[in-house]
């Protein structure tokens, strides 16, 4: 999704200059969220492509980059051959991580792409068992999609409730209280010990004793960021690709890096970046944060050859999540160890959360309420010291 709109951007900018997308996966750049949200309601599956090969460039699929040489400006693909560039956006985002002993294969999937929701469906519907492991954005989703699809869904997570780590208390209620009432087996402070896993299905043993035999297994423990290739290169590397406001990497042990020293840029999952509003350098895995970076460095890349100006990147993204049929919209940081103001606009349906940090709002979540995100970006993004009583009605959806 950041490669695809860097190369949108790079386009538009440079109408005639070479341009190479070079991917790993089989398929053409494709979006990812609905993977584990519409494609399970029948949407088409034909929709999720971005139309990257449209797009005038080249396109390498199948094709995994194994080496690069910033000192020549060259990088090498998996079957040997070398590509040249003059600006290269590393945009690599991130993988699943694997559940340890458990890796995908057969009845696990440790889910990300496109292929893993073949995987997943094919092993899914009435009759069939599925466990989720991992109660974050793709568990609590992929939940939500294998018990409307007929499956019977098991959930497990280590903490007391359904979204304890992102909600506050009264919220991961109200949602473990949806799940367990749509059916969904919640398995809370529990994890895997272990695994037995055949073709057909695994044999799960948690930490609380229990054994479970499911057709599915699908992993959603967190994504670790792709920058393998960016730290063998000699870049700086922390929890993904650091990059300065113009969303350049540096050599590892460098300052800020100088003007078209390296020709690198990243952007993306696999990008460490400090955006507005947040404490400190994070990386965000977000479809908003995609597009946006991904366009930003594509114009970046062109203004560093042409001289062009340029501003720096600013973008707090937002993002959103689909929980049966809840649904929400969120800006900055959802962490429940903040403080958390709550403002009901209908007591247990829908309403605004502000999370604050010191006084100052970090995060917002917007439950079941639409039309205020760039609100709530303003007033993350405005860094004043608000008093809670103050916050009652600040945002009304
Ligand atoms: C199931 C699912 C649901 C999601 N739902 C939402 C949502 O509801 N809302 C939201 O805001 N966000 C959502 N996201 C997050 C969003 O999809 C990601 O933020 C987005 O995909 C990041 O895009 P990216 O291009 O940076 O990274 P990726 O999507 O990870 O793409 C990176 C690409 O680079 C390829 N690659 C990696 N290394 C190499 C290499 N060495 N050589 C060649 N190719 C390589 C990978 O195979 C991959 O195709 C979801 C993610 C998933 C997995």
């Amino acid at each position: 999704m950041t490669g695809d709109a860097a190369a949108k951007a790079i386009r538009k900018g440079d109408p005639s200059g070479s341009l190479l997308l070079i991917g790993e996966e089989a398929v053409a750049p494709y979006k990812r969220p609905p993977l584990s949200k519409g494609l399970w309601k029948g949407d088409d599956e034909a929709k999720v492509d971005l139309g990257a090969l449209a797009r005038g460039g080249d396109v390498l699929l199948g094709t995994r980059a194994t080496g690069l040489d910033v000192a020549r400006r060259a990088l090498t693909l998996a079957d040997g051959a070398e590509v040249g560039y003059e600006r290269l956006l590393l945009a690599t985002g991130a993988r699943a991580r694997e559940l340890p002993g458990l890796p995908s294969g057969g009845p696990v999937v440790a889910f990300r792409h496109l292929a893993d929701y073949h995987a997943a469906r094919a092993r899914s519907g009435p009759g069939r068992v599925a466990a989720v492991v991992g109660g974050g954005f793709i568990g609590t989703e992929l939940a939500a999609a294998l018990t409307e699809a007929g499956s019977e869904v098991h959930m497990i997570f280590p903490q007391a409730e359904l979204g304890a780590s992102r909600f506050p208390p009264e919220l991961a209620a109200l949602v473990g209280a949806n799940y367990r009432a749509r059916g969904v087996r919640l398995h809370p402070n529990t994890r895997v010990a272990s695994g037995d896993v055949a073709d057909a299905a695994a044999t799960l043993t948690l930490d609380d004793g229990t054994t479970l035999r499911a057709d599915l297994v699908v992993v959603g423990i967190g994504a670790v960021p792709n920058d393998e290739l960016a730290k063998a290169a000699g870049l700086r590397v922390d929890d993904g690709i650091w990059v300065d406001d113009r969303l350049r990497a540096a050599r590892a042990g460098a300052g800020d890096p100088d003007d078209d020293a390296l020709g690198v840029f990243a952007a993306g999952d696999v990008a460490n970046f400090a955006f507005p509003g947040f404490a400190r350098r994070t990386r965000i895995e977000h479809e908003d944060n995609a597009y946006a970076m991904g366009a930003a460095a594509g114009r970046q890349m062109v203004a560093s050859v042409t001289g062009a100006e340029s501003a720096p990147f600013s973008h707090l993204p937002f993002f959103y999540s689909d929980l049966f049929d809840d649904g929400y919209e969120a800006v900055g940081t959802l962490d429940a160890r903040l403080d958390v103001v709550a403002d009901w606009s209908e007591p247990g349906k829908s309403g605004v959360f502000y999370y604050l940090d010191g006084g100052t709002v970090r995060g917002v979540l917007l439950w079941n309420t639409w039309g205020l995100v760039d609100a709530a970006r303003d007033l993350i993004l405005a860094g004043a010291t608000v008093a809670p009583s103050g916050l009652k009605g600040r945002l009304q959806g």
